[in-house]
């Protein structure tokens, strides 16, 4: 464990959630990167712009890691998602059929969709979810900025409630 690279990349991280707002859409990111360090790929919730219910950040890092993750798959390496949020139910099962084998997230998700813990406590794939290293909010400022990021998500017209409060349902 590296505190100033997991420093970097968690801040990394919280720059695509940041874009992803800009863009209208939910604020995460992930990053993934190799055993050394070494940056393989970044993703951000592209939900909104690509209209595009599964298009979360870690799914898309996945998705841009290419053929790296499935030949880190083959050669045991233990890569590592940084991510801005709790992954969803979705982004778990992702995060395991990928391999990955350290996750940090920036921002325990209580409110939404989070699942990686409620998953992980039922006991499935326990034998999968213990070979993977958790560490959740480690950077109690970095937490502070998704958490604000999280606040104006509620205020964006793209927000679920927000888009049934204009159509009244
Ligand atoms: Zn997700």
């Amino acid at each position: 464990m590296n505190r100033d690279k997991d420093r970097y990349y968690s801040e990394l991280a919280l720059k695509e959630a940041e874009q992803a707002l800009k863009e209208n859409t939910y604020p995460i990111g992930a990053i993934i990167v190799d055993e050394n360090y070494n940056l393989i790929a970044k993703g951000r919730n592209r939900v909104h712009p690509n209209q595009d219910a599964t298009a979360h950040a870690e799914i898309d890092a996945i998705r841009n890691a290419g053929h790296i993750i499935l030949d880190a798959k083959v050669k045991r390496e233990k890569f590592t998602i940084y991510t801005s949020l709790e992954p969803c139910p979705m982004c778990t099962g992702g995060i395991l059929f990928a391999n990955i084998k350290r996750v940090v997230w920036l921002l325990n998700d209580d409110l939404g969709f989070g699942g990686y813990r409620k998953i992980k406590a039922t006991n499935a794939f326990e034998r999968r979810f213990n070979e993977v290293e958790l560490v959740e909010e480690p950077y109690e400022d970095l937490k502070k900025k998704q958490m604000e990021l999280m606040g104006k998500w509620a205020m964006n017209p793209n927000n679920v409630v927000n888009l049934r409060k204009a159509v009244n349902k």
